[in-house]
């Protein structure tokens, strides 16, 4: 019987989602996407019209509230919700999965609006309603947290008897011309970036300031670039599920110019996610600075140049130290060309589609709420391989490094 799908958010990944479910509608069937302003809806479902043949619905929706969604829910009659609006709509959407019975999927872990921190706790509380529900949760399945995830039970499964140490690589080589602007949504973007960064090591999270730590790394495709320490939400399920592991740390790029806005912006307390009072209106800074820059979905036609996103794992097999790095190279303009998006959002919404497709055809169906290194890895590798996302696989000598000392 044909299915039925609803995709929640219509910015840059909730555009790539639309497409790349238009693009695999033997599995997908009705596509209907929702999101607060139904004009966006309206513009990508022109789009894909035009270019992929096929007709989806769309549909207004404000996803902060439950009985909205129930309702929308159920009028679709809908076998999947795949949440691409913001992390702060996470419960909201699980929930009224919840009451309808219906499989959840989402690419970034809960956020209050208040509070720039984010943890799988509330998400994770969820999994015995999911399991009385008999529905599947499947979280973060965009590319860091969800492929990166993947890489690593890949690298578990195929490579090593122990993993001991992990670094994830995050290095966006794009460049779309402004002086000043974030790949995806800048308010979450902004926070997670000037949040304090955190690392896993022996049992323990060690906290540094913001960008205190910074590597040279070798980027294959690349080349070298600055690399900061983060923390970023994948190592909190990987450090549960990945054997052995003694450090995990993750580092993205950021270029002198990016830092020096933000650190500038930050002084000025644009940064701020508090309300404050101006002419009589109360505004929250980030906010207002979120209007102010490009909107991540205009970058795509203007950004030239690549992502290389991966895992850079050492650990053991056989007895021998070895070395395995499994990245992914997409190029800006190329994603650009197929679906009308930049690369960010194109190696986001990619997986976010996959997974969602692994879940429909059964190839990843488990009851509960659930991160992506839980499943078998290889069907998921598969699809990557095919749905516009290729990957490669570095294998080094004992205790080799691309770090650049
Ligand atoms: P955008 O800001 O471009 O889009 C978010 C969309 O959600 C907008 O269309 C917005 O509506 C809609 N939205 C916001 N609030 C509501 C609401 N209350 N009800 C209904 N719709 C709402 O963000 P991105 O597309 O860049 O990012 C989408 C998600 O992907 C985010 O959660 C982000 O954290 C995640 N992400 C994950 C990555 C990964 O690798 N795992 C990487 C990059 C992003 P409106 O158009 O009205 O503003």
């Amino acid at each position: 019987m044909s299915k039925k799908t609803l995709i929640i958010g219509a910015g840059g990944v909730g555009n790539v989602v639309a497409f790349k479910c238009a693009m695999n509608v033997e599995t997908f069937g009705e596509i209907t996407l929702a999101s607060r302003t139904v004009s966006k809806c309206d513009v990508i479902a022109a789009n894909i019209k035009e270019k992929v043949g096929v007709h989806i619905a769309t549909a207004k929706v404000d996803a902060d509230s439950v009985p909205e969604l129930v309702e929308l829910i159920e009028r679709f009659q809908v076998d999947i919700v795949i949440n691409v609006a913001l992390p702060y709509q996470d419960l909201t959407i699980m929930d009224a999965c919840t009451q309808t019975g219906v499989d959840y999927l989402d690419t970034a872990n809960y956020e209050h609006p208040d509070t720039a921190k984010f943890e799988y706790k509330e998400q994770w509380e969820r999994d015995g309603q999911f399991k009385y529900a008999e529905i599947m949760g499947l979280l973060g399945s965009g590319f860091d947290p969800g492929v990166t995830n993947v890489f690593c039970a890949y690298a578990q499964k195929h490579y090593f008897d122990e993993i001991h140490s992990i670094d994830i690589l995050d290095c966006n080589a794009g460049d779309h011309g402004y002086p000043f602007a974030t790949n995806f949504n800048p308010e979450i973007n902004l926070r997670e970036v000037s949040a304090k960064g955190r690392y896993w090591e022996n049992g323990e999270w060690i906290e540094t300031d913001p960008m205190e730590i910074k590597q040279v790394w070798d980027y294959p495709e690349v080349g070298p670039k600055d690399s900061y320490l983060l923390y970023h939400e994948e190592m909190e399920s990987l450090v549960k599920h990945i054997k052995g592991l003694k450090r995990i740390r993750f580092f993205m790029t950021f270029g002198e110019s990016y830092l020096t806005h933000m650190k500038c912006l930050e002084n000025v307390g644009m940064l701020g996610i508090k309300e404050v009072e101006h002419k009589g209106m109360k505004i929250v800074p980030m906010e207002f600075l979120a209007t102010l820059l490009p909107d991540p979905a205009s970058l795509g036609p203007r950004t030239k140049g690549k992502t290389n996103i991966g895992v850079f794992a050492k650990g053991i097999k056989d007895g021998q130290e070895k070395t395995v790095y499994i990245y992914q190279i997409t190029d800006h303009e190329s994603c650009y060309a197929e679906v009308l998006s930049q690369g960010v959002s194109y190696t986001t919404g990619v997986p976010a589609m996959i997974g969602a497709k692994l879940m429909l055809e059964g190839k990843w169906q488990a009851k509960g709420v659930h991160n992506m290194e839980e499943f078998d890895p290889d069907p998921f590798m598969d699809e990557l391989m095919k749905q516009g996302l290729p990957w490669k696989v570095m294998e080094l000598e004992g205790s080799a490094t691309r770090e650049v000392k």
